[in-house]
């Protein structure tokens, strides 16, 4: 545990959330800032910092609660879509520096901002320069 980490207070139920799941190694509860109604975050117990620090095992895991929620936000919030996503790092956005997926449902009839920004955003790439980044990041 990080001291002053809130998900890491959350985890150990020394501070206040909205828990709708928990287990040993994975807790879910509705985000204090949502962007929709439902927004939940999915974290691990304990404190991997983002997508490089988790381990795999725990990551799956936490994915695994992740499409839980999903299912249960379509049964009981009629959720026509879900965005998930994480940010790490202060570059994409990643403001509480405890890995967390982001669990946003989208009722009939609406569209996520989030959506609106990624494709407002989004360009077309050429593919020598698909090729070329392609080779970069094989694994
Ligand atoms: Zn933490």
């Amino acid at each position: 545990m990080t001291e002053d980490c809130i998900f890491c207070k959350i985890a150990k139920g020394e501070a206040t959330a909205s828990v709708v799941y928990e287990d040993r190694d994975v807790i879910a509860f509705l985000d204090i800032n949502p962007l929709e109604e439902g927004h939940t975050l999915v974290i691990p117990k304990k404190h991997f910092v983002d997508i490089w620090d988790i381990d795999p095992d725990t990551l799956a895991r936490v994915t695994a609660v992740t499409k839980q929620v999903a299912h249960k936000m379509a049964e009981v919030l009629d959720a026509q879509g879900i965005n998930t996503f994480s940010a790490s790092g202060k570059p994409a956005g990643q403001d509480v520096f405890h890995f967390h997926m982001h669990v946003i449902p989208l009722a009939a009839g609406g569209r996520t901002k989030f959506s609106e920004w990624w494709r407002s955003s989004m360009r077309r790439a050429e593919r020598p320069e698909l090729e070329s980044l392609a080779e970069k990041l094989s694994l």
